[in-house]
């Protein structure tokens, strides 16, 4: 036994040597084991707004830009980039990010690879501003990926592969613009999700079901308020194949949504419901599943740990997104293999996509094997300070 795994070790090492091992990855693992500080990390930043392809409706609001920050972090000849994605109704705006991103004061860490402490300063900076942490834990992420030689999957022992399906988002319209979106996104998807929560929800199911019999989840966006009502929504959703539902209700109505969680056909989701790692355990019981978005938690470090904690609490996990660039896009990409539901579209919605990096294969969202979150510009971002 003990000589079979001495020469394991020994073929191994073998082949490790013989592996052609790119010589940035090895200045990357230089600069990981240095013992001296090697240089300082410089933070920059740009505003960026995204082009919706499609006006874009959910219960309440319809917009056709969404403004991010993008960031870039340098350190000694690697750039790790991260984003900010400001939907309107969370509450941060470009000025709020740059604001943040302004009181961020990177000199006294000398190894960027010191994820865990330099975030817990970040995070300490401010209240809230979540998705301001989130263009800086992303850009640093895959600065760290890129000192490594390595996607995050794989650091985090993932397939990228083993990712679910990703939902194709349809707004709320009118029955023949439904009908038609519907129609031009066939055969790229293999579920599709649905903005529910107005009278008219029936009537856009119907006209969908008209067009295909693709798997559907919708999300209500707290939009019922009577759980009796939901209930019988629900077990008609179930008739017309939805797989699943997300925050049916007011983000705070525990007792009604745990009421409907127990009696539903379907899996119920916490979107609104829940923001970061501190809410998962109060979510037990309520919801089925949680839904983790980057921008919601600060960003990949905290998904993970959300994630690894809702999987303890026997929950169901699906990952989430705004409108985004294939940047945080891609950074989500990272950790989404082995969940229940992916809904990471985002990048596909816009028009002037920033970046290249994961990409729609046969209805999966599959990171590229860069190095760190997997991205690259498309084009020149003047980034500053
Ligand atoms: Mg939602």
């Amino acid at each position: 036994m003990k000589t079979n795994r001495r020469n394991f070790i020994k073929t191994s090492a073998i082949a490790a040597a013989s592996l052609a091992i790119p010589s940035t990855t090895i200045k990357g693992i230089e600069k990981l084991n240095q013992t001296k500080p090697f240089g300082k990390m410089k933070l920059s930043w740009i505003p960026y707004d995204l082009q919706l392809k499609h006006v874009f409706t959910i219960s309440g609001f319809s917009r056709k830009t969404t403004p991010v920050v993008l960031t870039k972090i340098e350190y000694d000849g690697l750039v790790g980039y991260g984003e900010a994605s400001l939907p309107p109704y969370l509450g941060e705006t470009q000025a709020s990010v740059i604001e943040f991103l302004k009181k961020i004061d990177l000199s006294p860490f000398s190894d960027p690879s010191h994820l865990e402490e330099i975030l817990y300063y970040v995070d300490h900076i401010a209240e809230n501003n979540t998705a301001a942490k989130a263009s800086v834990d992303i850009a640093l992420h895959d600065l760290m990926g890129k000192m490594i030689g390595a996607p995050w999957h794989k650091i985090w022992g993932l397939d990228k592969y083993a990712v679910p399906d990703t939902t194709f988002t349809i707004g709320i319209d009118t029955d023949e613009a439904v009908r038609e979106k519907t129609r031009e996104v066939l055969g790229d998807f293999n579920i599709l999700k649905i903005k529910v929560g107005g009278e008219h929800d029936k009537r856009m199911i119907e006209a969908i079901r008209s067009v295909t019999d693709l798997p559907m989840a919708v999300d209500v966006n707290q939009g019922w308020t009577d759980k009796h009502e939901a209930l019988d929504m629900i077990h008609w959703l179930k008739e017309k194949n939805i797989v699943m539902v997300e925050q049916p209700m007011p983000k705070y109505d525990f007792d009604n949504i745990a009421w409907l969680t127990e009696r539903s056909p379907l899996p119920i989701f916490a979107d609104e419901s829940l923001q970061r790692l501190r809410d998962v355990e109060k979510m037990k019981g309520v919801f089925s599943g949680i839904n983790i978005k980057l921008m919601k938690c600060t960003g990949m470090r905290e998904a993970w740990k959300m994630r690894n904690l809702a999987e303890a609490l026997g929950m169901k996990v699906m990952i989430g997104c705004m409108t985004e660039t294939s940047c945080a896009i891609s950074a989500a990409s990272q950790l989404s293999a082995g969940l229940d539901f992916a809904d990471l579209d985002g990048a596909l919605l816009i028009a002037n996509d920033c970046f290249t990096g994961a990409k729609l294969e046969k209805g999966k969202i599959i990171a590229s094997d860069l190095p760190g979150i997997g991205v690259e510009p498309t084009q020149k971002l003047s980034f500053g300070t």
